[in-house]
């Protein structure tokens, strides 16, 4: 597999946003040429894939963010190994994470902000409140918000989705006095979008491998 690392971030042309690689194209083997492109972040959706990936690449410096739903009962397995969660948004995951993990898991809340059934996340009103309920919990540490918007080639469609996130910002702060700076953003179709509305990580797959999604 031939990766284009230098072309996407010759795009991004910006040294502070993230690549957070996802894994669910890769093989092990594959993630090592990744890593040698210059790719130190990966992001897996399974518990077992992540499983296998992280053993396969231990001795390699890596951080690794677990981007897909966690289950509750799977929690254990991983818990320990990530560096970051993208995909918080209830408060039973939450509860396990923090009976399970041993110092503070850097979290992202995941947020509904397309219109699309199908998406998992919590739906912008109910953030708040969730920030709140998550604050006794120790072991939880929001970073950011993540969301994911339509799949579309409308623009002006995935920009007002991504504007929820930067709007919800703006309004954690004024009323939780809580500064939520980082912002999971941003895929193979949508990352240059994403830019103009602060994306801090993208979650990029396709593109480090096809150059450009048709
Ligand atoms: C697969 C995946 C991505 C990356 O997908 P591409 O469109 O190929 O860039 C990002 N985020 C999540 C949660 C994914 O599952």
């Amino acid at each position: 597999m031939k990766f284009y690392t230098e072309y996407v971030k010759n795009k991004i042309n910006n040294d502070n946003i993230t690549i957070v690689a996802a894994t669910k194209y890769f093989t092990p083997e594959e993630m090592i040429t990744l890593h040698s492109s210059g790719i130190t972040h990966f992001g897996e959706n399974r518990t077992e894939a992540f499983t296998e990936k992280f053993n396969a690449l231990k001795d390699f410096d890596i951080t690794w963010h677990f981007i897909g739903t966690l289950q509750t009962k799977k929690v254990k397995k991983v818990v320990n190994d990530i560096d970051y969660l993208h995909s918080l948004y209830t408060f039973k995951l939450a509860e396990e994470i923090n009976r399970r993990r041993t110092s503070p898991l850097k979290c992202f809340i995941q947020i509904n902000i397309s219109n699309e059934e199908s998406k998992h996340g919590l739906n912008i009103e109910d953030v708040i409140p969730f920030l709140k309920q998550l604050k006794p919990l120790n072991m939880i540490k929001v970073v950011g918000l993540m969301g994911m918007a339509e799949l579309t080639s409308n623009e002006e469609i995935i920009s007002n989705e991504f504007q929820k996130l930067n709007d919800l910002q703006i309004k954690i702060k004024e009323e939780l006095h809580q500064d939520l700076p980082e912002l999971s953003i941003g895929m193979s179709n949508d990352y240059l979008i994403a830019l103009k509305h602060n994306a801090t990580f993208l979650r990029l797959g396709s593109v480090l491998f096809k150059k450009e999604v048709e």
